[in-house]
């Protein structure tokens, strides 16, 4: 983690007011937090500055307001689901910044929480409006970004900040950081990538920045239709993209190139109508798809074989299902080799990283999401990633000099 400030260098913060930034853009059904994941998440760090005698004001976005107040995503609205996960009791600030905030600061006593409105009320947030950043850290002594999954945006509280005050990395931030680092940082080799989910076109970027970093691509999903029917193989009503087979192509001339080995299933599970157990399901040969049938799920074979590539590996990244894993019988791919990742990472001869909305919710369903190494619930921060690109949220929190 050179580069990065943690917590533990933060010093006396005694009386100090820390802006935090989390990511609270929590589902809501009925006026109750449905999924507190992202809450448990930045628990930690948020305690942690406050038994240290700070008082701490969450900074978090919620829902799309456009730059304007709403009063139906207010973070007033999540307030009760915070105070129950923290099991403290949090004031709501109304404003993010101006005499309110300052107000609030002076009846907080040391140690105590507040919550902040809505950063996105204003357009200076996804702005990154030097004047609105400027206007939040007056009220700061110093600022801690734990929103991994909102740090791809430049915005006023993801990156501005962090050039405004003292900057450091929150623990669940920092975790993020030290997981992504293990795995594509600065892995240890040999390293595989799994890459699954629809389509091709959404992570055309993901898988060519993986060929030079990686030494085993696994192709599975919908997008391994467009690969297979860049090698001639006629994958009939499947889920493919035609019209990016030349890119398919190019991704595994690039590889071949790398010395990485592009893995493609030889056998596959297909049906003729995409429904739960239909009476067409049948296990073949990818050469042997018929015209009327659909490619749902990689099939035993091309399982065992990806097993065995996982078992000469030390580095697992995954992003993105096996097969329309949503839908009986064709999790099984996807839950045969999560089950996998997870025992070899139990004995210790594997790291594995896996993160994306659906991923997520596919190692849940597996119920293998505890036995990795790490899962990133962030999924747009994750894809940008793994595709090599710097997220400004981090570069920002880089020290310089
Ligand atoms: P993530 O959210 O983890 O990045 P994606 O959104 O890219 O993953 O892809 C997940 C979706 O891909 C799932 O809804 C799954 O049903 C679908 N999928 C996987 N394999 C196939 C397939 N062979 N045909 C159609 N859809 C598939
Ligand atoms: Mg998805």
């Amino acid at each position: 983690m050179a580069g990065f400030r943690t917590l533990d260098s933060l010093g006396d913060v005694a009386g100090k007011v820390a802006l935090v930034r989390v990511d609270f853009n929590v589902p809501m059904a009925d006026g109750a937090v449905t999924d507190t994941t992202r809450i448990k998440a930045s628990a930690p760090t948020i305690l942690e500055l406050a038994d240290a005698g700070a008082k701490v004001l969450l900074l978090t976005h919620f829902g799309r307001p456009k730059g304007q107040r709403n009063s139906t995503m207010s973070t007033s609205i999540i307030l009760d689901g915070v105070q129950d996960v923290l099991g403290r009791e949090v004031m709501f600030i109304p404003e993010v910044e101006g005499p309110v905030v300052a107000q609030a600061i002076g009846i907080l006593r040391p140690g105590d929480i507040g919550l902040l409105e809505n950063t996105r009320f204003w357009p200076g947030e996804e702005k990154n409006d030097p004047a609105f950043a400027q206007g939040i850290a007056a009220n700061g002594d110093f600022y801690v970004n734990d929103a991994f999954s909102a740090s791809h945006r430049a915005h006023a509280t993801t990156e501005g900040l962090a050039h405004l005050l003292p900057a450091f990395t929150g623990r669940a931030m920092q975790a993020e950081l030290e997981a992504l680092d293990k795995a594509l940082g600065n892995p240890q080799q040999p390293v595989a990538a799994v890459v699954g989910g629809a389509k091709v076109s959404t992570k055309l970027a993901v898988l060519e920045h993986l060929v030079s970093k990686v030494q085993h691509l696994i192709i599975g999903g919908g997008m391994a239709n467009t690969f297979l029917a860049a090698r001639g193989v006629d994958v009939g009503k499947s889920l493919c993209e035609h019209d990016l087979t030349a890119k398919a192509e190019a991704i595994m001339d690039a590889a071949e190139a790398a010395h990485c080995t592009v893995h493609l299933p030889y056998d596959v599970v297909v049906a003729k109508e995409f429904a739960a157990n239909p009476p067409s399901l049948r296990t073949c040969n990818v050469h042997e798809v018929a015209a009327d049938e659909i490619i749902l799920d990689l099939g035993p074979q091309a399982v065992e074989a990806l097993a065995d590539v996982l078992k000469t590996c030390r580095t697992l990244v995954w992003n993105g299902p096996l097969g329309a894993f949503e839908t009986p019988p064709f999790d099984q791919a996807t839950v045969a080799l999560a089950k996998t990742a997870a025992a070899l990472t139990g004995e210790g001869s594997l790291v594995s990283v896996a993160g994306g909305g659906d991923t997520v919710a596919a190692l849940n369903h597996a119920g293998v999401k505890d036995e990795l190494t790490y899962v990133s619930t962030a999924g747009g921060a994750f894809l940008e990633w793994m595709e090599g690109r710097e997220l400004p949220g981090v570069a920002a929190l880089i020290q310089q000099g």
